[in-house]
């Protein structure tokens, strides 16, 4: 495993970086979490309402009985999206995380359910609106709390998560009370347009955690279309080059791969240790995915991360939009409609976008800024009938 040094904080972190959003038990937690630091992964990034609220205590599972010392274990909270039993939920603000208090019991409620009593990082987390951003560094409010529990000495470094684009990123890094040591953007091969933000945390010593490696998963998916790119270039599907593209680009210190069993940490590592692409195959594939994307626009490309949360009428946001998707690339359209049409004949819930009354909830919460409203009334018009 390459190692990255960085110089705010002294580390050197694994080029493969441990996601814990996509556990789906504790055994398979515990297993792939042991298997990625055999192969010498060192970099673990966690958050309270991930896989249910089960994340922090799985990863704790497998923490116990390994060299902390070793590791580096980051866990995160946010006034937009963050905490869990500090207040109630509410739409478009989150789990409460007002005041500075707040933030801190936040922080120790990770520790705890880690079973852990110190931290290496703490992030300020989803960081998606200039909303979250003014309510975090409020006076008294969620930063506050966060820089008084690190004087204390509950963790050593301070981190910042977001989805902005580089204008975005570059305020809240500048207009921030304090300094991060640690950055997490989204940057992959479908979306590598944060380079600003790389350049500047590269330049400043900061880290650079690159997320979505997999486009949320969208590049490793077995649709047809993304298969035969990959087949076309000599790889067995595209998740090789999309981890050796995020995790090798220049600046990047690590990539952040949700993990969910200890095949995938595999796959992982032995992907991201072959180096970064040759450049004509660089060249080749952004040239086919640039023409795939041609038909789907990359503002509308769903990660299926699921923070838009229920829709009151019952419709299956990500699943839908992603069928709406489908519906527009020429080599899985047909298949597509067929799909649909069957799933509407057999009157499986959530596939109707007609239902959707344009509220708006879902697309407040969206940090990827998805026109889910805008989607879901152009899928509405273009939708397959069940006589199909
Ligand atoms: S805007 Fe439409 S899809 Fe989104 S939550 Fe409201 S009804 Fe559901
Ligand atoms: S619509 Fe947005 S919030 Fe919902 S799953 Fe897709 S990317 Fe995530």
């Amino acid at each position: 495993m390459e190692y990255r040094p960085v110089e705010r904080t002294g580390w050197n972190v694994s080029a493969l970086a441990f996601g814990c959003m996509r556990f789906k038990d504790e055994d398979s937690a515990v297993e792939a979490v042991h298997k990625a630091v055999e192969l010498g992964v060192n970099y673990f990034d966690v958050a309270p309402a991930y896989c249910k609220e089960r994340s922090e205590s799985w990863l704790g599972a497998a923490l116990e009985g390994l060299d902390r010392s070793q590791l580096i274990v980051t866990a995160k909270s946010s006034p937009g999206n963050g905490g869990v039993e500090i207040g109630e939920f509410q739409p478009n603000r989150g789990f409460g995380i007002r005041a500075a208090d707040d933030a801190r019991r936040q922080i120790e409620r990770s520790m705890k359910v880690l079973g852990v009593d110190h931290l290496d990082m703490y992030q300020f987390w989803a960081v998606h609106s200039e909303d979250v951003f003014q309510e975090g560094i409020k006076k008294g409010g969620f930063l506050e709390g966060v820089l008084l529990a690190k004087e204390e000495g509950l963790f050593d470094y301070l981190g910042l998560t977001t989805h902005g684009q580089d204008d975005e990123t570059l305020h809240y890094l500048q207009d921030s009370p304090c300094e991060f040591d640690m950055v997490t953007i989204p940057f992959h091969l479908a979306d590598a347009r944060r380079v600003r933000t790389v350049e500047y945390c590269a330049e400043r010593g900061i880290g650079i955690v690159a997320m979505n490696p997999l486009a949320g998963g969208r590049l490793a998916r077995s649709a047809p279309v993304l298969a035969s790119i990959a087949e076309e270039l000599g790889f067995a599907s595209l998740v090789e080059p999309a981890l050796r593209f995020t995790a090798h680009y220049p600046g990047v210190t690590a990539a952040l791969n949700g993990i969910s069993y200890s095949n995938h940490a595999v796959q992982g590592a032995a992907a991201v240790e072959k180096g970064p692409l040759p450049e004509n195959v660089l060249d080749a594939l952004r040239k086919r995915l640039d023409e795939l994307f041609a038909n789907v626009s990359l503002k509308h490309l769903c990660t299926a991360c699921g923070y838009c949360g229920e829709c009151p009428q019952g419709i299956l946001i990500p699943q839908v939009l992603e069928a709406f998707i489908n519906l527009r690339i020429p080599s899985l359209s047909e298949e597509t409609r067929a799909q649909i049409a069957a799933l509407t004949r057999e009157e499986e819930p959530g596939w109707d976008p007609s239902l959707c009354t344009a509220c708006g909830e879902c697309q407040s919460r969206c940090p990827n800024k998805i026109p889910i409203v805008e989607l879901m009334a152009e899928a509405a018009q273009s939708w397959p009938s069940k006589t199909l």
